[in-house]
């Protein structure tokens, strides 16, 4: 069980609080995404549940327990960002690996593991490659190999895309979404693009300035934005 439950969750970075108190939950093998204007504060609580945040006050859930006080590696999870994010001295198979050699797997255990993500992303011919010799749409299913090679309960993307361009950006809306597919882990995305969001969740989460203004999927939300905020900011007729 990996359900994701946020209660009451606070953020203050000194006297500025950044996050008002905002409650959510995320079942068990659900696709959500948090969608909301630049500074509303989706990485902010999207790295509190990773556990690279600290919580100022409320409650994090990961499964059956209390992560508040969790390392993030403790928390069976693993987080996505852009692609540029790969270490560029090291090859598609060593980035995939680092994590792994952290968590001091065996060399037998590694290989399997990075063999299996390879093949899940369609990789296993550019294992050898360096980050510099991969288009961008590879580089960013290296990123999500990283991911997968911990076969976490929980995906974490934090606006996975924003560096690819339109078309791509298109393609690989699909191949996550056939990615949650096929591992039927639980998956909260982030983004502040309000086609990505309608087109990806089961569910949507919109933010605004700290706080949740709506969750529903997005027929609910186009159909009955809670607030003129939602309305126009997921450009529904209000
Ligand atoms: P989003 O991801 O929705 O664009 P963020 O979570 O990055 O928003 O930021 C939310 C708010 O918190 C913004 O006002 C931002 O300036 C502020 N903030 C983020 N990180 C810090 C930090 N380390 N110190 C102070 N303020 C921060
Ligand atoms: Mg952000």
């Amino acid at each position: 069980m990996a359900n994701v439950t946020i209660t009451d969750v606070v953020k203050n970075y000194g006297s500025l609080e950044v996050l008002h108190g905002v409650s959510a939950s995320v079942a068990d093998g659900e696709f959500v995404v948090l969608v909301g204007p630049s500074g509303c504060g989706k990485s902010t609580l999207l790295r509190m549940i990773a556990g690279l945040e600290s919580i100022s006050d409320g409650e994090i859930e990961i499964g059956d327990r209390v992560v508040n006080d969790l390392e993030p590696k403790e928390r069976d999870i693993a987080m996505v960002f852009q692609s540029y994010a790969l270490y560029p001295h090291m090859t598609v198979r060593a980035n995939m690996a680092f994590s792994l050699k952290l968590a001091r797997r065996s060399k037998e255990e590694i290989d399997q593991m990075v063999n299996r993500a390879a093949e899940i992303l369609d990789l296993s011919a550019l294992l050898d490659r360096y980050p510099r010799q991969l288009s961008g749409g590879q580089r960013q299913r290296v990123a999500m190999g990283r991911a997968i090679v911990r076969n976490p309960a929980v995906f974490l993307f934090d606006e996975p895309l924003s560096n690819l361009d339109a078309k791509l950006r298109v393609q690989m809306r699909g191949e996550i979404k056939a990615l949650h597919q096929r591992l039927g882990a639980t998956m909260i995305y982030v983004t502040h693009d309000q086609m990505e969001a309608m087109t990806m969740g089961d569910r949507i989460v919109v933010m605004r300035a700290g706080v949740i203004e709506q969750m529903g999927t997005p027929l609910e939300i186009y159909d009955t934005p809670a607030n003129s905020f939602v309305a126009s900011f997921i450009g529904s007729p209000s």
